[in-house]
């Protein structure tokens, strides 16, 4: 299959931007647009209701929606269905007292989902490392009415753990750079990657998976944490199953009692998980989530969920 025939079997996502209006409007907006609910593969105009993602509908993928005011208002994020996976599986709590990070968020669409999750309550610090992407971010959050979001032109790994404006933090969202490899729709997600330009394929996955597995050490630092989501759009085992293995294998991760969140935590519903092969206890598999571009009708993406044992004497697999 070629990039272009795996890009046609993915549809145009579009999740609605709750934090603006609800999804039943929504639906009834594009419905007056002469959209109707079917399959987004049936007809131009066809739409169906995500069948794993609240807020999700997937449209034919020759919609465009990108000069649509629905958009522009921020009503609706143009955002793969993969993606949409890390902020559901981070479930983070949408109380006043909740404290949560994204640690890598230009563009800004996790960033807003989790928002949206989080029902605008509590406080929600999104680090940004670039300043032009910082620019993007701060666009598209004022865009989707995100009120509980602190953005910061901040190098997470300069973020002090311990400083006492984080002792409340309980759920990190960590998508740090990677190869982008699963992207096949490619023009769409421009924003949502960095690609560097280096002929060494190994050397340069080998290079962000030490840069990633800093990242998630450095997560777990925070000393409230209890929940860490780590994700790529990659399709290579080492910037996934390897970084999770060699972070289980951590001095953080065992100091701090962390393990991988069981399967029925991390969208048990989802049929494609990790390699067995790729990981130490090949029943670790079970708890990651895999998508396949061309094969699963989003582009290729991991997700991983770390979590801590409160109590030492109980232990997850
Ligand atoms: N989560 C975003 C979204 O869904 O819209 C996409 C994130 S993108 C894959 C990774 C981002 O992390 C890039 O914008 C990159 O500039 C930023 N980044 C990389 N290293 C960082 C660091 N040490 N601290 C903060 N941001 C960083």
């Amino acid at each position: 299959q070629s990039g272009d025939e795996r890009a046609a079997r993915i549809p145009r996502y579009v999740r609605v931007n709750t934090l603006n209006w609800p999804t039943e409007e929504a639906i009834k907006s594009l419905i007056s647009q002469g959209f109707s609910v079917s399959s987004p593969f049936e007809s131009a105009k066809g739409f169906a209701i995500d069948e794993h993602i609240p807020d999700l509908l997937s449209f034919s993928p020759q919609t465009t929606f990108h000069e649509d005011p629905l958009y522009k208002s921020g009503k609706i994020i143009l955002q793969d269905k993969a993606s949409c996976f890390p902020a559901i599986v981070l479930a983070p709590p949408s109380t006043k007292d909740a404290v949560v990070i994204d640690a890598t968020s230009a563009p800004g669409n996790k960033t807003s989902h989790l928002s949206a999750l989080m029902q605008n309550n509590g406080k929600l610090y999104a680090f940004e490392r670039d300043k032009k992407r910082f620019s993007t971010l701060t666009t598209m959050l004022s865009r989707a009415g995100c009120k509980n979001v602190l953005p910061l032109n901040v190098d997470f790994l300069t973020v002090d753990p311990l400083d006492s404006k984080y002792e409340k933090v309980t759920h990190i969202l960590l998508d740090p750079s990677c190869s982008g490899s699963g992207i096949v729709n490619r023009l769409d997600h421009l924003l949502e990657i960095e690609i560097e330009d280096e002929s060494d394929q190994e050397e340069r996955l080998r290079r962000l998976a030490g840069f990633q597995l800093m990242m998630v050490k450095h997560a777990m630092r925070f000393p409230g944490v209890q929940r860490i989501v780590y994700s790529t759009c990659s399709i290579h085992a080492t910037e996934n199953e390897h970084v999770v293995r060699d972070v289980l294998n951590s001095d953080e991760a065992k100091s701090g009692n962390f393990s991988l969140a069981t399967s029925n935590e991390v969208l048990p519903q989802w049929h494609r998980r990790g390699l067995p092969d790729e990981l130490d206890d090949p029943a670790q598999a079970s708890s990651l989530v895999r998508c396949l571009p061309g094969e699963d009708a989003t582009n290729g993406f991991f997700v991983s969920c770390f979590v801590r044992d409160l109590s030492p004497t109980r232990k997850r697999k």
